[in-house]
């Protein structure tokens, strides 16, 4: 598993981290405005925390100032992950909770991250935002993969928050119920601008999803006819902004693409989440397929995306 490309997308939510520190101590929002919140509600509203000696304040503030912060740089990592990979690296996050068992409860927070279900939601919110969730009608109308795209990414559509913050699961945050209702506010009240920062710093997250609806068709195509998606010949023009399309020859009838490893990496992640119907058939003759020949297909499937990616860095060094 671990050499499959579609899985290895967790990693960029590794980077996320890396962008968070960057940038967390410029932004006050994560640190002193944190700090400063935090110190008043307990004043105001915790009888032991304002009868305690300044030592002892600090220890308590300190912690769960700390919880919080790491709350928001998984939040924040994440997004910078969703905004450079798309819908499949919400797959492959929600592969990895599977594989590992680490899902507790939806509801439950833990000292180290948010609960799955604020994780989901902030996914799904910026995919939203970045243009994944809906197809451009001015780009591909009535494109059978794009609507199989469109009902296989809606799958990632998180349930509804708890009313009230009692709701959420604090069993393994390690603080009591008040303090963790704070910090759950105070994390809460953040989480757009959080959200919105780690967007920005992946500046053509736009031009990501535009690319994979335009091209999407194409790409789907070649995969399910096991060639690699390397090159894509279409009639479609690029459109006005962003995505590069070279005429195939003088009339301008047919246009070359290079798609990039976002793109080819999502189409993929829609025909596995289909279970590469189309593949499959084509492997098997209609019949139903065997474990090990699904096994075998989602294998060069996987391979051919590699193949793909690596042919685009080739094109992309080469000018
Ligand atoms: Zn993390």
């Amino acid at each position: 598993m671990a050499d499959d490309v579609l899985f290895n997308a967790i990693l960029f939510h590794e980077l996320g981290h890396h962008v968070f520190e960057e940038n967390a101590s410029s932004l006050p929002f994560f640190s002193t405005d944190l700090r400063n919140e935090l110190e008043q509600v307990y004043q105001d509203k915790l009888p032991h925390f304002a009868s305690a000696t300044e030592e002892e304040q600090k220890q308590y503030l300190g912690r769960t100032v700390e919880i919080v912060r790491s709350w928001i740089s998984e939040i924040y990592s994440d997004i910078v992950a969703t905004s450079i990979v798309g819908p499949q690296f919400c797959f492959a996050c929600s592969d990895l909770f599977t594989l590992t068992q680490r899902i507790v409860g939806l509801k439950q927070f833990t000292q180290s991250h948010p609960a799955p279900l604020v994780r989901a939601s902030q996914q799904y919110y910026a995919l939203t935002e970045v243009g994944w969730m809906v197809i451009p009608k001015e780009i591909l109308p009535g494109s059978a993969f794009n609507d199989l795209a469109h009902q296989v990414f809606s799958k990632l559509e998180p349930g509804p928050f708890p009313e009230n913050n009692d709701d959420w699961n604090l069993g393994y945050v390690g603080v009591g119920k008040a303090t963790g209702g704070f910090m759950i506010d105070a994390f809460m009240k953040r989480i757009t601008k959080v959200r919105a920062h780690a967007i920005a710093q992946v500046r053509d997250a736009q031009s990501r999803s535009k690319e994979f609806w335009y091209l999407g068709d194409a790409v789907a195509d070649a995969l399910n006819r096991a060639v690699v998606p390397s090159t894509i010949v279409s009639a479609q023009p690029p459109p006005k902004d962003g995505l590069k399309g070279v005429p195939t020859n003088g009339d301008q009838a047919f246009f070359r693409y290079h798609p990039q490893p976002c793109t080819v990496m999502n189409v993929a992640r829609v025909l596995y989440q289909d279970g590469c119907s189309e593949l499959l058939k084509r492997w098997t003759q209609n019949r139903l397929a065997t474990y090990d020949e699904t096994l075998h297909v989602h294998r060069r499937v996987s391979q051919w995306v590699h193949k793909a990616i690596g042919d685009w860095l080739l094109v992309s060094s080469a000018g």
